[in-house]
């Protein structure tokens, strides 16, 4: 439901007395820029934009700020869209029934560092988190490829990136408190420890807004950022597997095909023709994992020192190899589907086979390997189609193309009947069409 005017005119009155003119927006173009994420990696979406406009744009400050800015809104009726960097692709992040997107960018002050935990406010981007540890002698348990993105928006769009191999997804314990905004005609900010504070987590912003989080950290170890080449695509899975099993563990291990392989940033150690192998290695395991990789027709390309570069690494995984080959092959349209599984090893050729062209880049998971098939788009109903054939390989399958929330449905529908009675968060985001939900990778 469009929000009135009226409502959008005194909440932009009222905004600009709190933040100051540059702390709110109503020029369309800033609305419309806000109004989308990287949905813009599914040619899914693409069809369906624009989903939402939203009529302003908030800029708070502070943890306090991104409270008042609720109360405001929800005085005056307005739904709220809290945004972050806007990676999100899914198209978590779009305001579908317009209404205020809450940019939470400029909230990102470090609030402490403590033996095991850091407290960031919301906007704060990953990789300034990890260097505030770094820092202090330790660094987080996990953090994901897009390392700009915000801590506000990973724990409630993301699920995992480097890191994950040992500590899971990010609603596996790497939370420990959180401080919630909640919409109310005064501000309120709830704190949440534990299983509570895991309730929350990659919930789009449907049930608080979160405005301080605590996760964990753990000592900071020596690690390597390790390139190599293979001939061919198994025997660079083959050499991940095997990495995977080493201790101390890798923090990341990504694999990619010759042809993807190509598509990503020129560098050296980054062979054209071969199959790519990036991962982020403890030193003490460096001479273990170079007989691992000469073992499986592999060559080591670079080893390469300090957080910059292992960073580098991290920036090469996860959705990223794909955004790269879509990104370098501006004459055709791929889609990608999110997959895990040790089918993805043990049986790659028929899960490349699965669509024609497929295209699968991999990543040593938690418990399983965990990855990305790509192919050429030939219409959503070919995209779909695949999803039951990987299952019966024994795939599991995550559809990037839906905006849902489609993990903990149930506990969270129950959390916002208390958090949100009024429906104002985030609106659309939970409550898919029957049949459209594949689930979570990491459940
Ligand atoms: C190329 C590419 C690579 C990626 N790699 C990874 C990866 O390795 N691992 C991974 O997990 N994800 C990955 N993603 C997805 C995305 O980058 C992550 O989920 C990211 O951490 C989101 O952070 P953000 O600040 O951009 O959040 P946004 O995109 O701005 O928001 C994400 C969702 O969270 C909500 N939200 C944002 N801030 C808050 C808040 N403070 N309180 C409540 N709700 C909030 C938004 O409404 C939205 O629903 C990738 C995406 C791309 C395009």
């Amino acid at each position: 439901m469009p929000t009135l005017p009226d409502a959008i005119e005194a909440l932009r009155l009222e905004l600009t007395e709190l933040l100051g003119e540059r702390g709110v927006s109503a020029d369309l173009r800033t609305r419309e820029r806000a109004s989308v994420d990287e949905a813009l990696m599914s040619p899914i979406l693409v069809e369906q934009l624009p989903l939402g406009l939203a009529d302003l744009v908030a800029y708070p400050g502070s943890a306090e700020q991104i409270a008042a800015v609720l109360a405001a809104a929800t005085r005056h009726g307005v739904p709220v869209t809290t945004r972050g960097k806007g990676t999100g692709n899914y198209g978590q992040g779009i305001p579908l029934d317009g209404g205020l997107v809450l940019d939470t960018s400029r909230a990102r002050a470090v609030v402490e560092v403590g033996d095991g935990w850091i407290t960031a406010e919301a906007g704060a981007p990953m990789i300034l988190t990890e260097q505030a540890a770094n820092a202090a002698g330790q660094q987080l348990w996990m953090y994901p490829s897009t390392a700009q993105s915000t801590i506000g928006g990973f724990l409630s769009g993301g699920s995992g990136g480097t890191g994950t191999i040992v500590h899971g997804s990010n609603w596996e314990g790497f939370v420990t408190a959180l401080d919630v905004a909640l919409p109310a005609a005064e501000p309120t900010i709830v704190h949440v420890e534990g299983e509570e504070a895991q309730t929350f987590v990659h919930t789009y912003g449907t049930a608080g807004v979160i405005v301080r989080a605590t996760v964990g950290l753990e000592p900071l170890q020596d690690w390597r950022a390790v390139y190599a080449a293979f001939e061919t695509f198994e025997g660079a899975q083959a050499a991940l597997r095997a990495l995977y099993g080493m201790s101390p563990q890798p923090r990341l291990v990504s694999a990619d095909l010759p042809f993807i392989s190509a598509k990503l940033p020129d560098d050296p150690a980054i062979v054209k023709g071969a199959s790519s192998l990036r991962a982020i290695l403890d030193a003490a395991t460096l001479d273990e994992a170079s007989v691992i990789i000469s073992a499986n027709g592999g060559r080591v390309t670079d080893v390469r020192e300090g957080a910059a570069q292992t960073v580098k690494v991290s920036m090469l995984s996860y959705n990223h190899p794909i955004w790269w080959l879509k990104k370098n092959s501006p004459d055709k349209v791929y889609f990608h589907v999110e997959v895990a599984g040790e089918a993805l090893i043990d049986r790659i050729d028929e899960v490349h086979a699965v669509y024609p062209g497929g295209m699968l880049h991999i990543e040593a998971g938690h418990r399983f390997p965990i990855g990305m098939l790509a192919a050429e788009y030939t219409g959503a109903d070919d995209v779909y189609a695949g999803y039951p054939k990987l299952q019966e390989l024994g795939v599991r399958v995550h559809s990037p193309h839906q905006y849902y929330v489609d993990h903990g449905v149930e506990e969270l529908t129950a959390l916002k009947e208390r958090t949100d009675p009024d429906g104002l968060l985030n609106p659309g985001h939970l409550g898919a069409p029957a049949g459209l939900l594949t689930g979570g990778l990491g459940k």
